[in-house]
């Protein structure tokens, strides 16, 4: 995919794009912006971008068009448009694409902690200072940067500073509030937004080529804008799967918690996103202003013991442990502390 592919940021898009027409390329980068909203896949195109063959194919012969003095006609196109954007087809672009390209290196959280270590940040830093091997950069990305542990942070701030002659770090975060405020400040921001609710309808409809305005509608609201996640297969089985622990945990049910941490974190989204319908329909009996219009049912089962007061009591106080997620909770603790207060909230009424 190319940055031209990506759909929906055109303001980043067009910067990244911008920075290479101009061959000014900032050397510390910071993509930011919600899950599941195309920083990784703009990071990697960008990447391909900056090291496609084509662009440095086209700049050779036009340099040569020059010595020689081809005539006018017969110059290349070489216009902004080709010249800032990947090909998708020299080696260069298939071999990022593959994981295999020798001077584009992806790192990100590793392990149990789900940390980006000191040891991590230290290969990185070994593998940018050499000169690149076949491209013209040496890229390094590193996701969910926020996850940087402390020594890991500090290790990597001389990097950040003064990155190595040819090298460009791209850091991608959705909690950039989370990283020091030293490594903020040394890189240059470019900010990814969700998308409208009725772009984000179209899309879906384009992209799936089966889908109904109620089914695309749905995704879209579900997703929060977000196109990564309403395209992904997983969305409705992710709520679903929230949902039936979220009514285990109303009967006291202490069976297996979350499998990993991503599933816990995932817990916490959709159960903001329930919390929601829930507190609105409390509020306006309405079902027609639900987010997650399919469950009406569920929803008002498993709000019908419980006043608005204490839905959005329950909503804060899961934002709160939300917030806190990344300082590595453990889940059984949480899962038992969570059941409790969704206990003492809504009363012992949920079924699934
Ligand atoms: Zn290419």
């Amino acid at each position: 995919m190319a940055l031209k592919d990506i759909i929906g940021q055109d303001r980043p898009v067009s910067i990244l794009k911008g920075c290479i027409a101009k061959e000014r390329i900032p050397h510390a980068l910071l993509f930011t912006g919600d899950e599941g909203i195309g920083k990784r896949l703009a990071a990697v195109s960008f990447a391909k971008a900056l090291n496609c063959q084509r662009i440095a194919g086209e700049e050779l012969q036009a340099m040569g068009n020059l010595l020689f003095e081809v005539p006018e006609t017969e110059h290349p196109d070489t216009g902004l448009e080709t010249q800032s954007d990947a090909c998708d087809k020299c080696p260069s672009c298939k071999k990022t694409d593959s994981g295999n390209h020798p001077d584009v290196f992806i790192i990100g959280p590793e392990g149990d902690g789900g940390q980006i270590t000191v040891q991590a940040i230290r290969q990185l830093e070994e593998a940018l200072s050499y000169k690149p091997f076949e491209g013209r950069w040496k890229i390094a990305i590193i996701d969910d940067s926020d996850r940087l542990n402390q020594a890991a942070a500090n290790a990597f701030l001389d990097t950040l500073e003064a990155p190595p002659p040819q090298s460009i770090i791209i850091l991608i975060s959705s909690r950039p509030d989370l990283l020091l405020p030293t490594i903020r400040s040394r890189c240059q921001r470019i900010s990814f937004s969700t998308l409208p609710l009725d772009t984000m309808c179209r899309l879906i409809k384009e992209k799936s080529g089966s889908m109904d305005d109620g089914q695309a509608r749905l995704l879209s609201v579900l997703s929060g804008g977000r196109l990564g996640y309403a395209l992904g297969d997983n969305l409705i089985n992710q709520r679903e799967q929230c949902f039936s622990i979220f009514s285990q945990m109303l009967e006291s049910l202490e069976e297996e918690p979350w499998e990993d941490k991503e599933a816990m974190e995932a817990w916490f989204e959709w159960s903001q996103l329930l919390l929601r319908d829930m507190a609105v329909y409390s509020a306006t009996g309405q079902e027609d202003l639900l987010m997650n219009t399919d469950r009406a049912e569920y929803i008002k089962d498993v709000s019908r013991n419980a006043g608005l007061k204490d839905i959005l009591k329950l909503a804060r106080e899961l934002y709160n442990i939300k917030r806190r997620l990344a300082f590595n909770l453990n889940k059984q603790l949480t899962y038992n502390f969570v059941s409790l207060l969704l206990r003492n909230n809504l009363g012992q009424s949920g079924r699934g």
